[in-house]
Order: C-alpha cells, then structure tokens, then sequence
C-alpha cells in the first residue's frame, strides 16, 4: 500500500530550508491586509503567500533513515496528539503540535499572549498568521538542533494553510483520524490537565454499546498518578458549549483541507476503533508499521 513506499522516501527537501522558507514567507505576508472576502483563486492580484520556485537541493541521507513528513488531521479531543507522539517516538522524528505552541505562548507574558487568551476563551481558532508565526519559530529552534522530518499535529487547519505548507515543504502522508461525535464529547469534556507538571489526562470512562450495525466503543480513563492527582484541572475551554463551537468550526474548516489532501492521493482516512489498547495496533497497521514496531522493540 502507498503508506509503505512512502515512508521509505529518503530524499526530501530539509527541514532547516523548510524553516527559512517558513519565516520568509511570513516575513513578506503582509499582515496588516485584510484577507480577501473572496477567497477566489482566479484573482490577479500577486498571492498573499508566495514562494520561490526552486526547491532547496534535497539532502543525502542514508536511503533507510526514516524521515516521514507527515500531518495528523483529527477534531479537537480526538486524541491525535497521543498518537502523533507514539509514532514520533517510534519513527525518531519531532512530533510539533500547533496546540502546543498555543499553550506555550498562552503561558508566556506579551502582546501575542493576550490576543490568543481572548480567541481561546471564545472557542475560536487562532489565525493563520499567528499559527505560522508560532510554528516558523519552532521549525527554527529544530534545525538548530539538527532535527530532520516532522509529524505535524493540529497543522494545517485551513486550506490556506495547507497551500502555505505545501509551498514549504513536501508532505507524504496525511492521517485523518475519527470518532463518533457523542463519545467524542464524552472525551473531551472529561480532559484534565495537572496544574503541576502539565500533563493530559482523562477522567472519562466511556461503554457504548454497539447498535444499528455500528460497533460499540471503549474506552479506558487515561488517570493520573497519585501524585498529580489532587492537582488536576479543567481546562476552560473544555466546557459543553465551548466544545461544541470547536468542532462546529472545526468541522465547517477541516472539509476542505480534508479535501485538499484527498484529491492529492495522500488523505488515510481512519476511524478510531476505541481506545489506545485497541487503535494502536490497528494504526501501524494502516501505515505498514507493524512490523517496523516488532523489529524495533526486538533490537530494542
Ligand atoms: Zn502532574
């Protein structure tokens, strides 16, 4: 299957001329514009994003190096993030979460900071300037520590982004993960993060039965050790309503980009089957990694 061959493409541009293209192409955005109401792409004004055409010269790597450049799609809660972090880990490729960088620049103090509390409090998506901003600085912090081939993670969200990336970097694969919306909720509303050390965990015990053909669904809480335990909290933009918002946004947002991928052959549409013990196997198998794991932990 395409996955397999995929994986094993050696040769791609770098990530540190990715990271200079990154901040390039934000230099020279101008982002005091408006964006166009019209998101025509037949206009013949000069594009918001331009690039330069000529890729940087792709770097001579060992042919079984893996370097995956991958993307994660998946709504808020679906827990893309813990399995963009077990296959980094896997693969030996940074896992860059945008939500990440959100959070840490929400942590920090400065003008950029106050903006995002605001569209986070508000259940709304932060813009693709300053999605780009975050993570052209995080691209840059990897190639200074010599770091090749990504999973990116909450990236890109819009179409436009997805054009942006595009211009930047080649992207092999693109995971689509699903779930069924009520046990999405159920997910979502039981997150919990330790006030302490940072960490997510979940509270939710979800047991739904199969009905109508449909299979049914479990999952375990993720919990805490003892010692974060007493420290857990909600997150404020984990509320009912809130959430709601999210995927409604996400899910008006996520179509084209979904598209976008699709029509290029590299979308890998997965449903979650339930939780960790039961998806992740099914996962590496999707992308042919199944025995990649065997041989791994065999060496290991
Ligand atoms: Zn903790």
């Amino acid at each position: 299957m395409a996955a397999a061959a995929l994986i094993r493409l050696s040769s791609k541009p770098s990530l540190s001329s990715a990271a200079s293209r990154v901040a390039r192409c934000f230099a020279s955005a101008p982002t005091s514009q408006a964006a166009p109401s019209s998101s025509s792409p037949s206009s013949s004004s000069p594009p918001l994003f331009a690039f330069s055409a000529n890729p940087s010269p792709a770097r001579r790597e060992d042919p079984e190096a893996r370097n995956v450049q991958w993307v994660f799609l998946g709504c808020p809660g679906v827990g893309k993030g813990t399995y963009a972090s077990r296959l980094s880990v896997l693969l030996g490729v940074p896992h860059i979460a945008t939500g990440d960088l959100v959070r840490e620049e929400l942590s920090s103090s400065g003008p950029l900071s106050l903006q995002l509390k605001e569209i986070v409090n508000q259940g709304q998506l932060v813009s693709d300037e300053i999605i780009i901003r975050l993570l052209s600085k995080r691209l840059e912090a990897g190639e200074a520590k010599g770091e090749s081939g990504f999973i990116l993670d909450g990236f890109p969200r819009t179409t436009k982004q997805a054009e942006i990336l595009e211009g930047v970097t080649e992207i092999d694969l693109v995971v689509n993960l699903k779930l069924r919306e009520d046990v999405l909720m159920e997910k979502c509303l039981g997150r919990r993060i330790c006030s302490q050390c940072g960490k997510n965990f979940n509270v939710a015990s979800i047991n739904v039965k199969g009905e109508n053909g449909n299979p049914g669904i479990s999952m375990d809480p993720l919990l805490p050790p003892p010692h974060c335990m007493t420290k857990l909290i909600t997150r404020s933009d984990d509320t009912e309503e809130v959430v709601k918002e999210r995927l409604k946004i996400y899910y008006e947002k996520s179509q084209p980009v979904e598209d976008f991928y699709r029509r290029q052959g590299k979308l890998l549409e997965f449903d979650l089957p339930g939780g960790i013990p039961e998806s992740w196997p099914k996962l590496l198998e999707a992308l042919n990694l199944d025995d990649y794991e065997e041989k791994q932990s065999a060496a290991a």
